[in-house]
């Protein structure tokens, strides 16, 4: 399939079934701005959850946070991105078209062909705001850029409230904002956007190590939730893009139909934030070793990902088009910690009231153990695809000869194969292949 087709199939998919639409359509869109529908935010939140569950759930090294998206503006001062936040900007001289300067090609413009340039200039990408009722430099503040700098301003708060021992890191989920030049790519690049944000503390001697730890733990993370091993890749940046602060960066890279493009970026951020915010706040953000009574500044090892950019990939790398019996089927095989509905219970006889009320009473049941609908708008066949092309795992079917027999056929998405389970024992054998 060429890869535009591919885009475009998702990104109708994605509206045509409520996992993602444009930002106020019925006014027209917003540019680069997209709400997550009633499938679409169950995906997104099982991402998270999978990422919270390796990452702080599932280590005893790990710490979560929840800062807020506005920060005292020195804060911007001492981490560099007031000054240093830029991309270099150009505007093509014949079709007004602005660009950033490391995204053209070949030196031209990717809307008109020109070569005709103004010269590069920067662009801070940090969005502003004025808070209080008086519109003046006083109330100016920024919506943050990214989550990371309300892990370093809360650095000893946490060291204090937890007793934590290093090496520790502490992790966070939430919006960040950009004021990107050139957005695009559906979901990839957006102006309002998530970001899942580890800050690894460690002792000096030992970054090199946990750097090297975390790249291989986080590639792995995209690999156990599915992506074909084949569509991703480590980039090493090269010393001279690097970012103001990082000692050494990678990016997990997705081969996206657009090209590969990275997910995730992990960067050896060494002491520069700690001390800065130290020198900018005048409060000491050190650690004392309790063992050895070494007192230093922590390094820090950052392993930044985005949450759009990595659904994005879950479902470009989920999108199956198959043909049974002739017949096409597309399928998103998400994997089952992702997908948005884990269960649908179908009546093979929508007519039949006694079925249909079987349904519900196993609909209702299953409901509070795992996400689970209920669906009668078609003929079985059209039922079990429009399922598999939302990922739904499991579809239950109930006929008339579950009402003798006190059985369901529970078919799976990915083989098709149908088996019949006894009712009372359907939630365990749900259960079971859920907890794989
Ligand atoms: P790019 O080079 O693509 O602009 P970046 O290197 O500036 O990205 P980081 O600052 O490393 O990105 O941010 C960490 C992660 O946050 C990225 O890997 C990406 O997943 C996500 N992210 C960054 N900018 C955006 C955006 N505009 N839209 C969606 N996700 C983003």
């Amino acid at each position: 399939m060429a890869s535009t087709d591919l885009m475009d199939k998702i990104v109708s998919l994605c509206k045509r079934r409520g996992f993602i639409f444009q930002s106020s359509e019925i006014y027209g869109g917003l540019a680069n701005s997209w709400d997550y529908g009633p499938l679409g935010v169950e995906l997104k939140n099982n991402v998270k959850q999978a990422w919270w569950k390796r990452n702080v759930h599932g280590r005893d090294d790990m710490v979560g946070l929840d800062a807020a998206i506005f920060m005292h503006p020195n804060t911007w001062k001492a981490s560099g991105h007031l000054d240093t936040f830029n991309d270099m900007m150009v505007d093509c001289k014949d079709c007004n078209k602005r660009l950033r300067e490391d995204h053209i090609e070949d030196n031209t413009c990717p809307d008109c062909g020109s070569s005709n340039f103004t010269e590069a200039r920067p662009f801070n990408l940090m969005l502003d705001s004025y808070l209080g009722p008086v519109r003046d430099e006083s109330g100016r503040t920024y919506l943050r850029p990214e989550t990371a700098q309300g892990i370093f301003v809360n650095f000893k708060n946490i060291l204090d409230s937890t007793s934590r021992k290093l090496p520790f890191g502490v992790a966070q989920i939430g919006k960040s904002f950009r004021n990107e030049v050139t957005a695009g790519n559906f979901t990839f690049r957006q102006r309002e956007f998530e970001q899942m944000e580890i800050e690894y503390f460690c002792h000096p001697d030992q970054a090199d190590k946990f750097f090297e730890e975390w790249i291989e733990n986080r590639f792995q993370w995209y690999k156990d939730l599915g992506i074909r091993t084949e569509n991703l890749q480590l980039r090493k940046h090269e010393d001279d893009e690097l970012a103001h602060y990082a000692k050494g960066c990678t990016d997990v890279e997705y081969k996206f139909p657009f090209g590969w493009s990275e997910l995730e970026g992990i960067a050896h951020r060494s002491d520069f934030d700690l001390k800065q915010h130290s020198q900018h706040s005048g409060k000491e953000l050190i650690y004392r070793d309790p063992f050895t009574n070494e007192v230093f500044t922590p390094y820090v090892i950052e392993p930044s990902g985005g949450v759009d950019r990595g659904m994005l990939a879950f479902l470009v790398d989920a999108y199956h088009e198959e043909e049974v019996d002739g017949k096409p089927r597309t399928v998103l095989k998400l994997h089952k910690d992702l997908v948005p509905t884990k269960v649908a219970v179908l009546p093979l006889l929508k007519k039949n009231t006694e079925v249909v009320e079987l349904c519900q009473k196993i609909k209702n049941d299953l409901i509070k153990d795992m996400t689970c609908t209920y669906n009668d708008t078609a003929a079985i066949g059209k039922l079990y695809r429009r399922q598999d092309e939302v990922g739904t795992f499991y579809c239950v079917t109930v006929d008339v000869d579950s009402l003798e027999d006190n059985q369901v056929t529970v078919r799976d998405r990915d083989s098709m194969a149908q088996e019949r389970v006894a009712l009372d024992q359907l939630k365990q054998y749900l259960r079971n292949k859920f907890e794989d």
